[in-house]
């Protein structure tokens, strides 16, 4: 147990140092993503987020194999239209909580870069809760800076019917849902 409870305190840190790494390698690098994140507040998206039945079922999918502990995952694509999902090992094996494995995050941040795809949305399942962002997932976004990205939420409350919604988490905390279309 002691060694696991090290294990995932180095995961949360090891977290922490890349997403911030990754957010000002964005910032520094590329001004049209600085120019889009800024666009975002107020303006968000024209485009609604076309999500293929296939990646809603497999999003389903993925809850129901981590039930009870939460999965997470990463759809991407471009033009808003996602063209692939990545299953990600939620290192925190809770179902309280989830924290992206760093290694597979940065793997799928490849294949997504190699494919022209960006991120265009993080999921996560509540499998407990409704398909609504907790503080925690507010307070993660906020800490992450990953703001310029949709939280989709899967919920197993209702295990026969998993409710699939989506939310953009603004600066302030606030939380707006976003419609979304199933291609
Ligand atoms: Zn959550």
């Amino acid at each position: 147990m002691a060694s696991r409870g090290l294990g995932n305190r180095r995961s949360i840190r090891i977290w922490i140092q890349f997403t911030v790494a990754l957010k000002e390698n964005i910032l520094e690098n590329r001004p049209e993503y600085v120019y889009k994140r800024r666009c975002a507040v107020g303006a968000w998206r024209k485009n609604l987020l076309r999500i293929g039945n296939r990646y809603v079922a497999e999003m389903t999918a993925h809850s129901l194999k981590e039930d009870p502990d939460e999965c997470c995952g990463i759809l991407a694509g471009k033009d808003e239209t996602v063209s692939q999902s990545y299953r990600i090992t939620n290192t925190a094996a809770s179902p309280y909580r989830y924290l992206m494995d760093p290694q597979e995050f940065l793997n799928a941040d490849r294949d997504s870069e190699t494919n022209g795809w960006e991120f265009l949305a993080f999921y996560h399942s509540h499998t407990h809760r409704a398909a609504y962002p907790s503080q925690t997932d507010v307070r993660m976004a906020l800490e992450s800076g990953w703001l310029d990205i949709l939280y989709a939420l899967v919920s197993l409350q209702d295990k026969e019917n998993p409710q699939v919604r989506l939310f953009h988490i603004m600066e302030s905390g606030d939380i707006v849902e976003e419609d979304f279309e199933v291609t």
